[in-house]
């Protein structure tokens, strides 16, 4: 059978007994880093053969770990910390147990994205998690419109290098919108910082943001500025995962304008 098995995400002391039980039974432990699972697995006293399994070779390794699970093997996934899948691999090799028809679980413990909901104070009940927002300028400005519109509470990953531009472009489009930073959640520093964009720059910009961070954005009123094509186009995209050409046809409806001209425009961009 195979198990997901969720690790600390910053403190030794979250592993559940579940969790150190199951990786003692385990006939192999798979690891996105080896090194770096290595020291947990030193720390509890588990010595176990391993295998490396990341984003690169997940698809390659795929065949090799099914032959242990159909041999009723027990097989463990580890990501480098928190919940597996969750922005780490192993999304492939569950389509294959599903695929299958082969057992698996997952032994839940820490996991960064709702760790940082919870700590928010915002709106739970309805929220979306859309992974690490994009590094270019265009893109992050349609994810960000995206989850400006979304009814809910959008959760975002961020990296210290990148805080300070992501929390510019929300202040450009949305300068009321109330943000979270959490950061380095479950360790000696942790800390979750509510504010508007530029409440947050101007803290971030006197003390420099360290460590691990996930973003967060309140459910408000959607920005009021004039959506151009383009970037309608990108949101509908975002928002309803259209296609591009369904979006255009979405985008010619809402704009009351013939589609030929809308993918023009859009294609001339
Ligand atoms: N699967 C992991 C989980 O369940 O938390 C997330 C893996 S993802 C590749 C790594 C990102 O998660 C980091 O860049 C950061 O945005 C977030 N993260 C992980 N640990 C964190 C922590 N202790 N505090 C804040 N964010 C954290």
């Amino acid at each position: 059978m195979l198990f997901l098995v969720a690790t600390p995400i910053g403190n030794l002391g979250d592993i559940s007994e579940r969790a150190l039980e199951t990786l003692r039974s385990s006939d192999l432990i798979l690891c996105e880093d080896t090194r770096h699972s290595q020291i947990l697995l030193r720390h509890f006293g588990i010595e176990k053969p391993l295998l490396s399994f990341h984003q690169f070779n997940e698809k390659e390794r795929e065949e090799r770990v099914l032959t242990h699970l159909r041999e009723d093997r027990t097989v463990s996934l580890l990501s480098d910390a928190g919940t597996p899948l969750i922005s780490d691999p192993g999304h492939w090799l569950i389509q294959a147990c599903v695929r299958e028809d082969l057992p698996f679980s997952l032994i839940p413990g820490p996991c960064s994205p709702i760790q940082a909901l919870a700590l928010s104070g915002f709106e739970t009940d309805r929220f979306q998690f859309i992974g690490f927002l994009p590094r270019e300028a265009g893109p992050l400005k349609a994810k960000l419109l995206a989850s400006l519109f979304y009814r809910g509470t959008t959760i975002a990953f961020e990296s210290p290098q990148r805080i300070l531009a992501s929390l510019k472009a929300i202040e450009k489009i949305s300068p009321e919108r109330e943000l979270a930073v959490a950061r380095e959640l479950t360790k000696t520093y942790e800390e979750c910082r509510r504010g508007t964009a530029s409440e947050l720059i101007a803290h971030f910009q006197e003390k420099k943001p360290r460590g691990e961070i996930v973003l967060l954005l309140r459910e408000g009123t959607p920005p009021d500025e004039e959506i151009g094509i383009v970037e309608m186009i990108e949101i509908l995209q975002e928002l309803h995962g259209l296609t591009s050409k369904e979006a255009i046809k979405a985008a010619a409806k809402l704009k009351d304008l013939p589609k030929s001209e809308i993918y023009n425009l859009y294609h001339c961009k």
